[in-house]
């Protein structure tokens, strides 16, 4: 299969998580113990992202029109600019093993400015700008920046969204939605993770991303309904609390497809009736989601 899947020319990917502190705990959270599986890598896409359909027109429109004045860049964009200059420019807009380029001149500048390596434990921190995931510990990654642009093009957030993501890892991807948009709202399982992404959202200047400990399966009822909602672990179906906190017209991305293996990178986008307009991006490969334990 996963020959097979190379072989076609597709990119897989893991998305991952990281090492955290100074969250509201809730119930749902866990550690899940030290470790983890170095992270498969990728060839190409599967889609044509940013070619066809409404997120391309969406993002060539919006490229145009950069709306990243209001906030501060975080005190560690000073660091490493020269190799974040150089991950964008070669890893997602000019990349030169034929994945598709990342178009939304927004993503493009987002990546520019925060520093993935301040969301990373120190030890791993050399390997910020690689075109990889890196493991963060509790068997999580932080995910390949080709990945998180991609995700954060597709997502198409307008300043104003009400954002949600489940699955904070380093909070290195909500940091980058905190450029678009100054409601962020974000969700982690494994407490360390949920604690330490907390600690450096705020050490960068990112404390008005919320954050919250717990299973995100049920979403943030309270802070619903949202624009926009991201899933950065894989699941083999929509979450049904998450699609019912989507707002009609709101875009729900997500690796979709057997957890176990790999899954189709796809945009959901909720018509007026309830239903689903579905875009499929690219193949993709993501850890799974996690239930807490009463949930299972
Ligand atoms: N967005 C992250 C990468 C996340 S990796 C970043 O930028 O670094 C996926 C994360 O999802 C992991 O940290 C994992 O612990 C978390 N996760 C898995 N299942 C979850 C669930 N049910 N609720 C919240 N987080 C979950």
């Amino acid at each position: 299969m996963v020959h097979r899947a190379l072989a076609k020319g597709w990119r897989w990917d893991f998305l991952l998580g990281v090492g955290l502190a100074n969250v509201a705990l809730g119930p749902g959270c866990r550690d899940q113990g030290g470790g983890y599986d170095p992270p498969v890598i990728a060839s190409r896409p599967v889609g044509r992202v940013g070619e066809s359909g409404p997120a391309s027109a969406t993002a060539t429109a919006e490229a145009a029109v950069p709306r990243l004045a209001l906030r501060q860049p975080p005190p560690a964009a000073t660091q490493r600019a020269e190799e974040r200059a150089a991950m964008v420019e070669h890893q997602l807009a000019h990349p030169v093993d034929g994945r598709t380029p990342i178009t939304d001149d927004r993503v493009l500048e987002i990546m520019r400015i925060v520093p993935r390596h301040a969301f990373m434990p120190r030890e791993v921190r050399r390997l910020a700008y690689v075109d990889s995931p890196v493991p963060i510990g509790h068997e999580q990654t932080i995910s390949q920046p080709y990945i998180v642009a991609l995700m954060t093009q597709v997502l198409r957030v307008r300043s104003g969204d009400r954002v949600l993501e489940i699955g904070t890892g380093s909070g290195y991807q909500a940091a980058v939605l905190a450029h678009l948009t100054g409601e962020v709202y974000t969700i982690e399982i494994v407490e360390p993770l949920a604690r330490q992404a907390r600690r450096d959202l705020v050490e960068q200047g990112y404390a008005d991303v919320h954050c919250r400990c717990g299973d995100g399966y049920k979403g943030w009822p309270e802070a619903a309904p949202f624009d926009a909602i991201i899933l950065t672990s894989a699941a083999d179906e929509v979450p049904g609390p998450l699609w019912e906190q989507l707002k009609v017209g709101g875009r729900l991305v997500m690796p979709l497809g057997p957890v176990t293996s790999f899954q189709e990178l796809v945009v959901l986008t909720k018509r007026p009736d309830g239903g689903r307009s579905v875009e499929r991006v690219t193949g993709v490969r993501f850890v799974p989601m996690t239930r807490e334990p009463d949930a299972r």
